[in-house]
């Protein structure tokens, strides 16, 4: 028996008593909209990087190792109604909000095939006293989210040796300097000649994934890299 009625009469009912609003706008959110209304998200100024060939991300991680492909889903201006949802998923403990997001982000990168030649998709790992502290880590939400909507596995093969402080009262020279020796492989065997997506929930400088990828070709040279955020900051 097809109960579709059924749930759609409860959401509508759920909706009239308890109504969600959107993330952005704080708008009563219609059935089929989450997260955001549909004047919101196609408001939310997308980078569109990955149309682009060497794009400014791109640009912003160039070092010691061969990154093939770099895009972010919108640009993370410190101050706007955008940023303040990676803020509230990261502070407030709301997964739901990386998770919808993802998954919008994987349905637009389909249309460019950006996954298909991706073997596995890591994490920017968190020091482990600081996941403890927090309870949990932004990139493995936002690596198991896209996991999900695209079926390709995470691996957890990254550890953080120390924990980096927060980066935001740094110049761009100290934080360089601070991912120095941050990251090491856990397990060399897991990526060795794969495509992997290294993913963070934010990319600021860079300084931080670069340090990752940068690990991972000192200890695997065949390995490929890929990168990919929800937010990318411009740079001052
Ligand atoms: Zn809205």
């Amino acid at each position: 028996m097809d109960l579709t009625w059924l749930k759609e009469w409860g959401d509508d009912v759920l909706r009239v008593i308890f109504p969600k609003v959107c993330e952005v706008c704080g708008r009563s959110l219609a059935r089929g909209e989450n997260l955001m209304c549909l004047h919101c998200n196609l408001d939310m100024p997308r980078t569109r990087l990955h149309l682009e060939n060497f794009n400014i991300l791109h640009q912003r991680l160039v070092g010691k190792a061969p990154i093939e492909k770099a895009t972010g889903y919108f640009y993370y201006y410190r101050e706007s109604d955008y940023a303040r949802l990676i803020q509230i998923a990261k502070y407030n403990n709301r997964p739901a909000i990386i998770n919808q997001l993802a998954t919008q982000f994987v349905n637009e990168l389909r249309t460019i095939q950006f996954f298909d030649d991706i073997d596995i998709i890591i994490p920017v790992p968190m020091h482990w006293l600081k996941r403890l502290n927090r309870g949990y880590n932004q990139s493995e939400v936002l690596a198991k989210a896209l996991s999900k909507a695209t079926g390709i596995a995470v691996v957890d093969a990254l550890k953080a040796s120390r924990g980096h402080g927060t980066q935001t009262r740094k110049n761009r020279y100290e934080r360089w300097e601070n991912t120095k020796g941050l990251y090491q492989v856990k397990n060399v065997d897991a990526i060795e000649g794969k495509h992997l997506l290294i993913v963070d929930d934010v990319i600021t400088t860079g300084a931080t994934i670069l340090a990752c990828c940068e690990e991972i070709h000192r200890v695997s040279p065949t390995t490929r890299l890929s990168v990919l955020s929800l937010g990318v900051t411009h740079l001052q």
